[in-house]
């Protein structure tokens, strides 16, 4: 049974990827990659299979690499710029950012002011810094005063070397106190963590978090949606994929199966409205980036 209704507003997509696993991941990172998934991964992302089978399905997608030195993740602003400019109707670029390393906010500077990128990704745990951190500041004031979203890695991975201690969603909430008019995405929900990373979003009226990745695991997907419905906060979930990790398609069908792994058992249900709600929001005027 096709699941795809027939699409009259547009869907965007606030997170995918896009690198060169040759130039921009470490061999030993690229390793567990593969393990983690139990099969070689290619991670590598190609413009045209990109726009075909990831930001056809959007109205516009946000795009950006990574960059963690810890891990071995680094994609310079000039790709994803590169990339960006050859589908700029499509395609929204963020710079990231890694403010462990020297001269990380001129870095970021020139990304935003020279290259035209229009938010920032940062991920603490792979690069080995507390969200709280004080070389931060200079970034989150930075940030706040340009109106540019950041959005952040939340959540386990399979890095060994990426601390769980500075993935904790609740690490956001002393971020958001300090800078209430930051526009911030907790990515993944902050799998497994996921009803920490809702009652941190709750709070924040310009904290959001992204469901990206996470309906492959259909048991932990629907729990957190029905939380979500609970504490009534589904208003503050984004849509997003994580490709090349997940895809457009199988994510948009994910959401829109949330139902499926509870059968006719009587469990609560994820509603129409909560999925829409999720599925259609406008996620650039919501992060200033329209
Ligand atoms: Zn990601």
């Amino acid at each position: 049974m096709p699941t795809e209704k027939p699409t009259e507003k547009p869907i965007y997509n606030v997170h995918a990827h896009a690198w060169d696993q040759t130039l921009h991941i470490d061999p030993a990172t690229r390793a567990e990659a593969d393990r983690s998934r139990g099969r070689p991964m290619d991670l590598t992302v190609d413009f045209e299979q990109f726009m075909e089978e990831e930001a056809a399905h959007f109205a516009k997608t946000v795009v950006f690499g990574a960059k963690a030195r810890r891990t071995g993740y680094w994609v310079p602003d000039e790709y994803i710029a590169e990339f960006v400019g050859r589908a700029p109707d499509k395609l929204i670029g963020f710079a990231a950012c890694d403010p462990t390393q020297e001269g990380a906010l001129a870095e970021l500077r020139h990304g935003i002011e020279q290259l035209g990128l229009r938010g920032v990704k940062m991920m603490p745990m792979y690069a080995g810094f507390d969200p709280r951190d004080e070389r931060c500041q200079p970034i989150y004031a930075y940030c706040q005063d340009q109106g540019l979203p950041i959005l952040f890695h939340s959540g386990t991975t399979f890095n060994q070397n990426a601390p769980l201690g500075f993935t904790r969603p609740w690490l956001w909430d002393e971020v958001g106190m300090r800078y209430p008019e930051l526009r911030m995405v907790l990515a993944h929900v902050g799998h497994p963590f996921g009803e920490e990373c809702l009652v941190v979003i709750r709070k924040h009226p310009h904290v959001y978090a992204d469901i990206s990745a996470l309906f492959y695991r259909p048991w932990q997907f629907y729990n957190m949606l029905i939380a979500a419905q609970e504490y009534n906060v589904t208003s503050k979930l984004l849509f997003g994929t994580d490709y090349p990790f997940a895809k457009g398609q199988e994510s948009i069908n994910g959401l829109r199966n949330a139902n499926h792994i509870i059968g006719n058992s009587g469990l609560p249900r994820v509603t129409e409205a909560t999925i829409d709600g999720i599925l259609y929001r406008d996620i650039p005027a919501l992060l200033g980036i329209a």
